[in-house]
């Protein structure tokens, strides 16, 4: 199985014949770091998306990726509302509703789980203010343009694994619990949206207890909205007291193959 980060929280996985994405963001913008070459027209036959929430850095490029392919979207009720909007054809989008949503593609499944966004704290709100300055109300209406909708994280069985991937980590401890008792090869975690988020993501590790976990999402993938994360004292903290779990970090864009 060969999986490849595409910036933000956006991932390609392939196996054999079947492959998917999951929240691919390639635009960007011209400040973002780091620098992603890719576009949406240089995926081909993307096979199915997979998306966990509404927010531009999750969902705004799935127009331009369905537009050259024959891909099915699989999302909330909020975020296929957006893509309607945005004309791409409802037939090739699925809206999840109901917690536990099982899809098998006749080579892997997919399963979305409810989950809640990151709560974004005091601090790091009044930092992201003050970068973003007289850029606000242009800024605000871009947000309000994809809403959230119902947070979803997603469980991929495929090739022997199963993959757990969450686009944002504000999950409930009884949610994380309940997504415990199913063994985890690879959790993909996101470090985003809270000053402690190292905290946050190391907690996840804690009770889903994966054989392997990569953190994403932690790049300056939209400034001034965005401010890269150190990831250096989570990868510190999952090797103090997560036994058991092998940390790894990607490059952009970087495949490694499990
Ligand atoms: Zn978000």
């Amino acid at each position: 199985m060969k999986l490849q980060w595409l910036g933000t929280a956006g991932f390609q996985i392939e196996a054999g014949d079947h492959r998917f994405l999951i929240d691919p963001y390639l635009t960007r913008n011209a400040n973002s770091k780091p620098v992603q070459s890719m576009r949406p027209h240089d995926i081909c036959d993307a096979g199915q998306i997979f998306i966990s929430h509404g927010h531009f850095d999750h969902l705004s490029d799935v127009p331009a990726i369905t537009a050259m392919d024959s891909s099915n979207v699989y999302c909330s009720k909020t975020a296929a509302a957006t893509l309607a909007r945005k004309g791409v054809d409802k037939n090739r989008v699925h809206a999840v509703t109901e917690d536990g949503y099982t899809a098998d593609f006749g080579g892997y499944k997919a399963q979305a789980f409810f989950s809640r966004h990151v709560k974004f704290d005091i601090p790091l709100v009044a930092r992201t203010l003050w970068q973003i300055g007289s850029n606000g109300p242009r800024l605000l209406n871009m947000h309000l343009g994809y809403p959230k909708g119902q947070v979803l994280s997603w469980r991929f069985m495929i090739d022997g694994f199963t993959i757990h991937h969450f686009g944002t980590a504000g999950s409930t401890p009884e949610e994380l619990e309940r997504l415990a008792s199913h063994p985890l090869d690879l959790l993909l975690v996101p470090l985003q949206g809270h000053t402690r988020i190292y905290d946050v993501a190391c907690e996840y590790v804690r009770v889903l207890k994966p054989r392997m976990v990569i953190a994403h999402h932690q790049d300056d993938f939209y400034p001034p909205i965005s401010t890269a994360v150190n990831i250096d004292p989570f990868l510190i903290k999952v090797r103090k007291q997560c036994h058991g779990t092998e940390v790894r970090t990607m490059e952009i864009n970087e495949t490694i193959t499990l």
